[in-house]
């Protein structure tokens, strides 16, 4: 019987640190989480996590010998092959940091380190919305706008590891600035804060809006949820603002439908709180502006695995 009956999972992120100990089928026998206190920087995050991981597992009883693998999801941009990680924006001083090397010195165990979106991408492939399709487009829809595509079971990664940016397409050239620099980007016109920014220009004209109503008239606290709150009531300047961000969001779409012909883009974070109120607009958009024959085959649909997300992006490298 082979004993390497279990995997390591670890997500890092800006905020927060969890590792994970899950069996063969996926199944999530432990957990811890931890601040990441990102402005410590790298040394102090490792250490941190191999606490995490001596504890997750010693936790369950379960001996490093017994474990196959380590995954790691990361922000990016990072290597793959490597596992070197390049300053990810969200992980001060963590420039050229060689994660892979110092999870394999300190366990002993083979670590596949893979950026947030991708590993995401690849569970939603596997065990959430994207299982029984062959390519699968997954588009997060936060602070920023990620994303990873999976065909035939592999993260497509290009040529060194930068492929997937879907929210970096720039669909205003003279449009917003974005965090990455350029303007228009589909991320300045579609992430949560963008969303926000929007709003916040608008009601300055339309001060009877009910989005004013839900953050007691202070224009400086409105966020995307409060757009979404208020369009659920009805509220019209609220409804006309989900339409322009689902117009910005199918064309971006109907762009990545014509180049990958996709099964499915599932959408995360905001597209799943909001729901057919946000799809349906970005669905007739996609049908509207995407070529025929990939249109009428994609579905577009939230992503599934909402709340376990980090955990599952992180196992599945390894299971
Ligand atoms: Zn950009």
């Amino acid at each position: 019987m082979n004993m390497s009956e279990y995997v390591i999972g670890i997500d890092i992120g800006g905020t927060k640190l969890a590792t994970v100990v899950a069996d063969k089928n996926a199944k999530i026998l432990n957990k811890i989480r931890r601040p990441t206190e990102s402005n410590k920087g790298p040394e102090f995050a490792i250490q941190t996590l191999f606490e995490m991981i001596y504890e997750t597992i010693e936790d369950v009883n379960i001996k490093k010998q017994d474990i196959s693998g380590i995954g790691v999801s990361c922000g990016g941009p990072l290597d793959t092959k490597t596992g070197i990680v390049y300053s990810p924006p969200n992980l001060p001083g963590w420039d050229a940091y060689p994660l892979k090397n110092r999870l394999e010195n300190e366990f002993n165990i083979q670590s596949v380190i893979e950026n947030d979106a991708n590993a995401s991408a690849l569970a939603e492939y596997r065990f959430g919305g994207g299982k029984g399709y062959d390519i699968v487009l997954y588009m997060t829809m936060s602070t920023g706008i990620g994303g990873g595509i999976v065909i035939n079971g592999e993260i497509y990664h290009g040529t060194n590891d930068s492929a997937g940016e879907v929210g970096h397409q720039i669909l205003l050239p003279n449009g917003p600035l974005c965090g990455c620099g350029k303007r228009g980007c589909l991320e300045a016109l579609c992430s949560g804060p963008s969303i926000a920014r929007r709003a916040k220009e608008t009601v300055e004209n339309y001060p009877e809006s009910l989005i004013l109503t839900l953050v007691n008239g202070d224009i400086d606290s409105i966020k995307s949820e409060h757009v979404f709150e208020a369009a659920k009531q009805e509220d019209e300047v609220a409804l006309k603002l989900v339409d322009v961000t689902a117009y910005y969001m199918g064309w971006g779409i109907a762009n990545l439908v014509n180049i990958l012909n996709p099964d499915i883009v599932l959408l995360g974070t905001i597209a799943i709180a909001a729901g057919d109120l946000l799809l349906d607009p970005i669905r007739k958009t996609v049908s509207d502006l995407a070529m025929i024959r990939p249109a009428e085959v994609v579905r577009i649909m939230p992503a599934k695995l909402g709340e376990s997300l980090g955990d599952m992006a992180a196992i599945s490298l390894v299971i």
